[in-house]
């Protein structure tokens, strides 16, 4: 039987790292663990370096930060990751019994108008990248731009072209509706929305329309269900609404858009019973209990996310 294991395309336990100076995951500081990802089966664990728009620039200077950040933790317990740059690899960890990382970068102001800065971060090991936070950047407006909700810029365009000719794969997570739209139309390849849910169930402006969905679904791209309780369903949330957020999403759009997208350590308060990837397990049990086929199952935990690296990578 193949193994089985989980694809979390986001946390943010990278920036806990970088700015408290910590040289190890320490429990009760950060939700992500090395304990948590092995105890979670994580076969491939997406680390975001995320570079605010607002009050850290220059913003290369600290993407460059959080990317010195990461390779410091991976070369540290370089006997615990495998650095994912090329699809091979994560077949490589998982066989190894490694944890496999992937470097993101979330906010396209990283690139600070330049494209040659996101061929930089690529040759640093970047292969993912949110293209906007939740305001305007040189590329598009986030989610909160809600007066002028614009779409790609031409540099955004470049950024599209750029990014489909190197390999990365681009993220439409924070990005505004028209952005999205435009994204979509503009990209060779099938993308990613790594941590959004789905705005029906919980209309939140971070959320995805039953049309934004769709229409992700139907140009190949996957969406990651995020644990944050606000995205779910308001102050609290529990292990019910993650599922329930899967089965809308499944019966709105089908099996090959669902992935997870935790969030961890970018969230400060969490679904009960859930603290860290540990817990990934009850997710995927409850499933079951749901009498999902293994197959299907399997497509949530891991198998989408492949199809679509193995596409991209
Ligand atoms: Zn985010």
């Amino acid at each position: 039987m193949d193994s089985f294991y989980i694809i979390d395309g986001h946390c943010d336990t990278i920036e806990i790292i970088a700015d408290q100076g910590l040289n190890m995951f320490q429990e009760q500081k950060c939700q992500v663990t090395l304990e948590g990802l092995k105890m979670g089966k994580v076969g491939l664990q997406f680390f975001a370096a995320f570079v605010a728009p607002k009050g850290s620039r220059p913003c290369l200077q600290r993407g460059l930060k959080l990317i010195d950040a990461y390779h410091a933790m991976t070369d540290q317990y370089q006997h615990s990751f495998q650095r994912v740059l090329k699809f091979d690899d994560i077949a490589q960890a998982v066989q190894q019994g490694k944890i496999g990382s992937m470097l993101t970068v979330e906010g396209g102001d990283v690139l600070e108008g330049e494209l040659l800065n996101l061929r930089i971060l690529y040759s640093l090991g970047v292969r993912a990248m949110t293209l906007t936070w939740n305001y305007r950047n040189e590329i598009a407006d986030g989610v909160l731009e809600s007066r002028s909700k614009g779409g790609l810029s031409s540099f955004g365009h470049d950024v599209i072209n750029e990014m489909n000719r190197l390999g990365m794969l681009i993220d439409v997570s924070h990005l505004s509706e028209n952005g999205f739209y435009s994204v979509l139309e503009a990209s060779k390849k099938p993308v990613a929305a790594t941590h959004s849910n789905a705005w029906a169930l919980q209309p939140h402006p971070r959320n995805l329309t039953n049309d934004q969905i769709k229409s992700l679904a139907n140009s190949g791209g996957v969406m990651g269900i995020n644990f944050y309780p606000d995205f779910l369903s308001g102050q609290q949330a529990s292990l019910n609404d993650i599922i329930r957020h899967i089965e809308y999403i499944i019966d709105l759009a089908g099996i090959d858009v669902v992935v997870f997208g935790s969030d961890f350590d970018g969230i400060e308060r969490l679904p009960e019973g859930i603290s860290g990837p540990q817990h990934f397990e009850k997710v995927i049990n409850a499933l079951f209990k749901r009498n999902y086929k293994e197959e299907d199952v399997r497509k949530v935990a891991y198998k989408n996310y492949l199809r679509l690296l193995k596409d991209i990578l």
